[in-house]
């Protein structure tokens, strides 16, 4: 099942859960407050907040792709 990630719109808390595809538009309860929580997409990757290419070191610097077709790695 893959990971989806949550925020709450209450309280600003993160957090993840495992889903089934089928749930994945169903929302999520925030596990500190209650309320229930807006998904995020992440791209199922363990990258922290504010750095959208983290891991690897081929991606395009202009484009943040890990292939494009103008830096053509
Ligand atoms: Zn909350």
């Amino acid at each position: 099942m893959p990971i989806y990630e949550y925020v709450c719109s209450n309280c600003k808390l993160k957090f993840e859960l495992l889903k089934a595809m089928s749930q994945s538009d169903e929302g999520a309860t925030c596990p500190s407050c209650g309320r229930s929580a807006k998904r995020v997409l992440s791209l199922f990757s363990k990258s922290s907040d504010g750095s959208p290419s983290s891991s690897g070191g081929n991606s395009c610097s202009t484009c943040a792709s890990d292939s494009c077709s103008s830096c053509s790695l």
